[in-house]
């Protein structure tokens, strides 16, 4: 069977590729995907179990359960100060759903949208699902992986149809500055644009004050958010967009068509999460991870850890190892059985680097970190 052209047109991730390679070897350190250990707190595990006894399993309305995108609404209300309700509101099959439903809502054929590189690798290939183009704008260590305004205006054409930020940034845990945000906000009124932004890793952000582009209702704007990163529950497959009603109801007539709803299970483990805040555990927990992943690494002359400021990720300088990122990854693998992900995955000025993803106990981390010291020194 000849396969469509938008599937060969899309590239396989190196960083599962790396994930996958890690499961031939059984003490693997897997230090690829941001997929933490950590468990969701009791009640949200309860609350699924009760609603599956009830037998509460059945489809919802295609954009989620009306109880659900309420509470939602009055928590984004809360956090970013804006005036939503629950039609602002849908709740999708994770946040990456939610970005899919916004780019298939908003682009056509050729459409541009901007990618700030280094950038999680899903934005580029959904885009391209879309028939759109990603422009890659790169950002580097030196500017603090941020552009100057004049920088940014140089990438928009008359094709230019969207921007996409991710605050805090995967892979380097930038969290982005009210400078850069102003000046993002300013482009983005003047070209008429619209922007995605994804904030999935909002409630993880250590010493830095964060603050979002996100800050009305309005046609330009879309926010991207999930249960994944700030209530551990990756594989629960939840999270939600909120926007215009107008996009939003586009969004939901996409998702009958997609996956109905998201899991309802998962809707109502949602719904009990919503009583509770990022566990502030969690986000120490993290911050004790990051430092030791610093504190081992400064002292290398051969990696160049930059300290990040949220999410649970350490973007590492690797140009001082003599390698190129994949090869790097694949020969760290092979000897030491330590599974980073290569920078090349974010973007192919990032060969330098790669990311290592601290989501696994500080005991496993430091015997990967040390492992991985091992590695280049010899
Ligand atoms: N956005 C970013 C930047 C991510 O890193 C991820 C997951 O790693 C997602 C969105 C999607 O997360 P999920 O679909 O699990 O909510």
């Amino acid at each position: 069977m000849e396969l469509s052209e938008l599937v060969n047109n899309v590239s396989p991730s190196p960083t599962r590729h790396l994930y996958n390679l890690g499961k031939q070897f059984n003490d693997t350190i897997d230090l690829t995907l941001g997929d933490p250990d950590l468990p969701p707190i009791l009640p949200i595990k309860q609350a699924a179990c009760k609603c599956i006894n009830a037998g509460k399993t059945r489809y919802s309305s295609n954009a989620g359960m009306i109880e659900l995108r309420e509470k939602i609404s009055v928590s984004v209300n809360r956090d970013y100060g804006v005036a939503s309700n629950y039609e602002n509101i849908i709740v999708t099959v994770g946040g990456m759903e939610a970005l899919y439903l916004t780019f298939l809502s908003i682009l056509n054929k050729d459409d541009e949208v901007l990618v700030f590189a280094p950038y999680y690798v899903n934005y580029v290939e959904m885009i391209k699902m879309c028939y759109a183009k990603p422009v890659i704008i790169n950002t580097y260590e030196a500017n603090d992986f941020e552009v100057s305004r004049d920088k940014l205006e140089s990438f928009i054409t008359s094709k230019t149809k969207a921007v996409i930020i991710n605050n805090p940034n995967n892979p380097t845990g930038h969290v982005y500055s009210e400078r850069f945000l102003n000046d993002l906000a300013e482009i983005v009124k003047k070209y008429d644009l619209f922007v995605i932004t994804d904030e999935v890793y909002k409630d993880l952000v250590y010493e830095k004050k964060f603050k979002s582009i996100f800050t009305e209702i309005s046609d330009n704007y879309v926010l991207i958010d999930s249960f994944s990163k700030k209530h551990c529950m990756t594989g629960w497959r939840i999270g939600y967009a909120v926007g215009s009603e107008y996009l939003i109801a586009a969004m939901t007539k996409l998702q009958e068509n997609v996956a109905a709803c998201a899991p309802v299970v998962s809707q109502y483990a949602a719904l009990e999460a919503l009583n509770y805040k990022s566990p502030a555990e969690n986000l120490q927990e993290f911050r004790c991870r990051r430092d030791l992943v610093i504190k081992k690494l400064s002292p290398s002359e051969k990696l160049k850890v930059i300290t990040p400021q949220g999410a649970f990720y350490a973007f590492v300088n690797i140009k001082n190892a003599g390698m190129k990122s994949m090869q790097f990854c694949e020969e760290l693998l092979k000897e030491y059985h330590v599974a980073v992900a290569p920078g090349i995955a974010y973007g192919n000025m990032y060969d330098d680097y790669i990311r290592i993803a601290y989501t696994l106990s500080c005991d496993k981390l430091e015997e990967g970190v040390n492992r991985l010291l091992k590695f280049v020194s010899n």
